[in-house]
């Protein structure tokens, strides 16, 4: 690494940064799975960083993680991807500077305040740390030096231990790490720390959100998307696509599943009472993610379902649709409203595109008045009516998915 002195760097007044320190969650990562989280954050972060312009060398050093930024980069660009790698807390932006006697750390730690806070109303405490013991001085002689440096040059400025407004963190490493920002990270799990699950990705609003929750615990994601041509249209394909890259951004990449579902849909359409169809295609709907899920070793499915929200998903539903799962079904917005899901939904910016008007498969044959109370054996007996063919149909809908590679090269 080469030592890269900011005052020169400055431009219009504007701080540079050069590295960020990466804060993360330690409760119960001690011993083998906190090198399990440290390689899986890295990990996630190089794929977070890998879209962004500039030259980035993410590494762990001494339990901590860093990102450091060799050359120009684009400062804003590389925050808004860091707040999507989950697992963690804070992130928070370093200017470092050559390891030198201390009058020049003092010229350096106030070089820093002066273009950190233009408002020096403020009150600080110094926090140095020794990595490297070869530096001539301890911890305490250092926060007292830079202490008094910063009031002599901002005499308007205090020193409070306790509860200052400004903690200024000075590392002396193989450089000197100087900050004191904190920008919230979202917290969660890297992914990849908690095996994978199988998403059932429609283009609503509830599904995408719905990965999103279970990524953040640290699961690896996959989809799949039941579509049924021509009822619905490539174009309701490519916005499940568009989701799909979207939830990528935090989950990184996802293999999606497309299951052409029409012969399935006009056979159910054909052989049972039109109110139950909902929960029939359902009920395949799972049978046919689980097959994937299992080929893939996916621990569990995912859906967008909350209580009640539609008839499909009262709990007498749900108790149908589940009955056909041997895997876990995750249902992370089973207690949610709309209000609270439209919310998580704009925050991780996939409600735009959900709100895309596209037909959707279910919604095409759709019964004005679907059962609200299905139960299992009226389901089991009416799908006794597809005996004959639907067998032959799920093999062939699950040989001929088409799998996209969502995320990797975009
Ligand atoms: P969403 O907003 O996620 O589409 P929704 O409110 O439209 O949800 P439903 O259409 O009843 O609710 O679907 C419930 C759940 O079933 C969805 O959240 C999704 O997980 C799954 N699902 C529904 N349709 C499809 C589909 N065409 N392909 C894949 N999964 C689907
Ligand atoms: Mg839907």
């Amino acid at each position: 690494m080469t030592a890269v002195r900011y005052s020169g760097m400055v431009k219009e007044n504007t701080m540079r940064f050069h590295s960020f320190l990466i804060k993360y969650g330690e409760i119960g990562i001690k011993g083998k799975n906190r090198y399990m989280f440290e390689d899986a954050l890295v990990r996630q972060i190089r794929f977070a960083l890998r879209g962004v312009d500039g030259n980035f060398l993410v590494h762990k050093c001494h339990g901590r993680v860093y990102v450091d930024c060799e050359g120009e980069y684009d400062y804003e660009e590389t925050v808004e991807s860091l707040k999507r790698v989950f697992g963690i807390v804070g992130i928070c932006p370093v200017v470092r500077v050559a390891v030198a006697e201390i009058g020049q750390l003092r010229k350096d730690v106030v070089s820093y305040m002066e273009q950190m806070y233009p408002d020096k109303n403020l009150t600080f405490k110094v926090e140095a740390r020794r990595a490297n013991k070869r530096y001539p001085m301890n911890s305490m002689e250092i926060n007292c030096e830079l202490g008094e440096a910063i009031l002599d040059a901002f005499p308007e400025t205090k020193v409070d231990v306790h509860n200052p407004d400004v903690k200024l963190n000075v590392e002396i490493r193989e450089e000197v790490y100087i900050y004191s920002e904190i920008i919230p990270g979202p917290g969660g799990m890297p992914v990849g720390t908690n095996g994978s699950a199988m998403l059932l990705l429609s283009g609503g609003i509830d599904s995408p959100v719905a990965g999103y929750m279970i990524a953040k615990r640290g699961v690896e994601i996959e989809a799949v998307y039941f579509h049924a041509p021509p009822y619905t249209s490539e174009r309701a394909k490519e916005k499940v696509v568009d989701l799909a890259r979207l939830v990528s951004k935090y989950a990184g990449p996802i293999k999606l599943h497309v299951v052409n579902f029409t012969d399935i849909q006009l056979y159910i359409y054909e052989k049972c009472p039109h109110e139950e169809l909902t929960i029939i295609m359902r009920r395949y709907m799972m049978r046919i993610a689980e097959q994937f899920a299992v080929k893939d070793g996916c621990l569990g499915l995912i859906t967008g379902e909350s209580i009640g929200q539609v008839a499909s998903q009262t709990m007498q539903s749900l108790a149908a649709t589940n009955a056909v799962c041997t895997l876990p079904v995750y249902r992370p917005l089973i207690g949610f409203d709309k209000r609270e899901i439209v919310e998580i939904s704009e925050k991780i910016d996939t409600y735009e595109v959900s709100i895309q008007p596209f037909e959707d498969c279910c919604t095409i044959f759709v019964a004005k008045h679907p059962v609200t109370k299905p139960s299992v054996e009226r389901m089991e007996k009416s799908e006794q009516n597809l005996a004959e063919k639907i067998d032959e149909l799920v093999k062939t809908a699950v040989d001929t998915a088409e799998i996209i590679m969502v995320g990797q090269d975009d």
